[in-house]
């Protein structure tokens, strides 16, 4: 892989035991420090591709390469959030961000500070003794995201993470998870419902094909500047989100009736 990408797919397929064809063939390289988006029709693939990026399923063909992380681990280089915060409700916020130190054998003393780190980067410092059941959705959301940023990978993989909450509160979570991206300089590969969402947040958009899944289309705004409420306002905003949604219909269009 060369020198600055975290993630190259060439050739990859998966077709399902049940013989669904669900993504590819198809090639994706994502470069360090990246926000991009993958938008698609429902069923289109995107769980499945950003799956088998994070090594929990098998490429029924091609190479998925995911870039080590210093400890020389793939598989730690990796935080997965999913739309579900799947939080442990009889645990504290910190016990449930500490799981993966955890489950890594991380000692005690070396965890408090990280998951600490990891409560105040998503603004949760003060709740750290909470139970789940005290939080609100987007609250909930943050755990899940200081649980998949405790170990300190550098590459994000978002699965719908912020479908369930409501406009305002998706809206601040978008605001915060830029800041975190930007001080944090992650990687992050976003799969979203929202073609204004994967406009606002990304320095690429990728419009995925209906099943078997395949990148059908690319933009690039990385030029766009801010990311702020004057931005969400904007005409070159609005613009980008009607060229992207009309990608997103003809994609949609390429199987005919669904
Ligand atoms: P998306 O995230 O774009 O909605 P998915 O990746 O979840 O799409 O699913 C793609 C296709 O693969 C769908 O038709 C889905 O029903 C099918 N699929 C997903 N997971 C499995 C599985 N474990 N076994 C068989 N088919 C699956």
């Amino acid at each position: 892989m060369p020198a600055g990408r975290v993630i190259q797919l060439r050739d990859v397929a998966k077709v399902y035991d049940n013989g669904v064809a669900a993504v590819g063939p198809l090639d994706l390289d994502v470069e360090a420090g990246e926000f991009i988006s993958l938008v698609g029709p429902s069923g289109c693939g995107k769980s499945t591709l950003l799956r088998m990026i994070a090594g929990l399923s098998a490429p029924t063909r091609g190479v998925v390469d995911v870039a080590r992380n210093m400890q020389g681990h793939s598989k730690h280089n990796i935080g997965f959030v999913f739309q579900e915060p799947t939080l442990m409700p009889w645990a504290t916020v910190s016990d449930n961000v500490r799981l993966p130190l955890k489950l890594s054998h991380v000692a005690r003393d070396q965890s408090d500070v990280r998951v600490g780190q990891a409560l105040q980067d998503v603004g949760l410092a003060e709740f750290a003794g909470a139970y789940p059941r005290e939080l609100s959705g987007g609250m909930k959301m943050r755990v899940s995201l200081a649980r998949a940023l405790v170990t300190d990978p550098d590459i994000l993989l978002m699965d719908e993470p912020f479908a369930a909450l409501d406009e305002i509160t998706r809206f601040k979570l978008n605001d915060d998870l830029l800041a975190i991206w930007r001080t944090l300089r992650k990687t992050i590969v976003f799969v979203t419902h929202s073609v204004f969402e994967s406009v606002y947040l990304s320095q690429r958009v990728l419009v995925m094909t209906s099943r078997p899944g395949r990148i059908g289309k690319e933009f690039r705004f990385d030029s766009v500047g801010a990311r702020d409420a004057d931005f969400r306002t904007s005409a070159d905003y609005a613009a980008h989100c009607r060229e992207v949604s009309a990608a997103l219909a003809a994609a949609s269009a390429v199987e005919g009736v669904r």
